[in-house]
């Protein structure tokens, strides 16, 4: 009698592909971030830096972590109601809290891929320890804009802020480092900027200015450094006023606030003229609590910012 042949596999015991693995893989981490918190999130091949050339070798992710294969990189909203009340506690309560969700969303995502046996690394979202380091050298060792806009999550508007078709550029991000090979989304190819200059002409430092012949505007980051040390010492940092005005995302829908372009270039004409103007009255409401109006004479005398 003949031998019976084994019956072929069914197709779920075959082992399954390595392009499935790593698709699966991905589906697994999005699941994750999403429920560790996350709005945003986008993954590019570490190639992508050098195939753009636009960021100096140092400053792309094999120099920072030479294993890294695939960057992950993870957006949380800035509610623009919290964002329009800025300079204010609010916004910088939420500022802090947007900071310490992302690190932790990072640490917990890193955590988790070398649980699954895939080498993980983070760079937390800022990378600073006072604003004298930033004076010396106002540059990051990693950009997680550049990192957000190679994982598909937006593009990169005047004022040298991501924006998302979801958010505008009121998100915050963070980047995972990983030797998993993971698919790419793709990039956006149409700029989400229209170059309105609403951010160029409300920032109060004159820090943007745009250029005729391409989107990303010269940008003066010392008139912007200024700006953060005057908050800081105020206890009411960071400005954000080019994230607020910005009329780009969805999220303008969501608040019905598609039509508060006027509202924001008349603000500062507005309120040096009348203080308590009645249009603006809820933001200046939440201004004028929690937050010095200068800095204490002791941190004048002490030199402090
Ligand atoms: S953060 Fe403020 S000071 Fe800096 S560029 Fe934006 S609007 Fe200007
Ligand atoms: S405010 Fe206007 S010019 Fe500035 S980044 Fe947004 S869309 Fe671009």
């Amino acid at each position: 009698m003949a031998t019976p042949s084994p019956a072929p596999p069914k197709v779920s015991q075959r082992p399954p592909q390595k392009g499935n693995q790593n698709q699966a893989l991905k589906k697994r981490i999005i699941k994750f971030c999403r429920d560790h918190g996350a709005d945003l999130v986008g993954f590019a091949p570490v190639e992508r830096w050098d195939e753009a050339g636009e960021v100096a070798p140092d400053f792309r992710p094999r120099a920072v972590w030479p294993p890294a294969k695939t960057m992950i990189a993870l957006g949380m909203e800035m509610p623009l109601p919290i964002v329009e009340t800025t300079p204010s506690i609010l916004h910088k309560e939420l500022y802090d809290t947007s900071n310490r969700e992302l690190d932790q969303l990072a640490y917990d995502l890193t955590r988790f891929l070398n649980r699954l046996g895939h080498a993980s690394f983070f760079f937390p979202r800022d990378g600073y320890g006072s604003l004298k380091a930033l004076r010396e050298n106002n540059l990051a060792a990693f950009s997680h804009v550049m990192a957000a806009q190679y994982a598909g999550l937006g593009t990169i508007g005047a004022s040298h802020n991501l924006l998302t078709a979801e958010f505008g550029p009121r998100v915050r991000l963070v980047s995972v480092f990983t030797e998993a090979s993971l698919p790419p989304n793709p990039m956006i190819d149409k700029e989400l900027c229209i170059k309105c200059s609403a951010c160029a002409k409300c920032c109060p430092k004159g820090a943007i200015r745009m250029r005729p012949d391409q989107v990303i505007a010269d940008y003066d980051k010392a008139a912007c450094l200024e700006m953060t040390e005057e908050l800081t010492a105020r206890r009411c940092y960071p400005c954000g006023i080019c994230t607020k005005v910005c009329p780009i995302g969805k999220d303008r829908s969501l608040y019905k606030r598609t039509k508060a372009m006027k509202k924001y270039l008349q603000e500062g004409a507005a309120l040096a003229k009348n203080p308590d103007d009645p249009e603006y009255k809820s933001w200046t409401h939440v201004r004028k609590y929690g937050v010095s109006k200068s800095r204490s004479p002791k941190d004048q005398k002490e030199g402090n910012p």
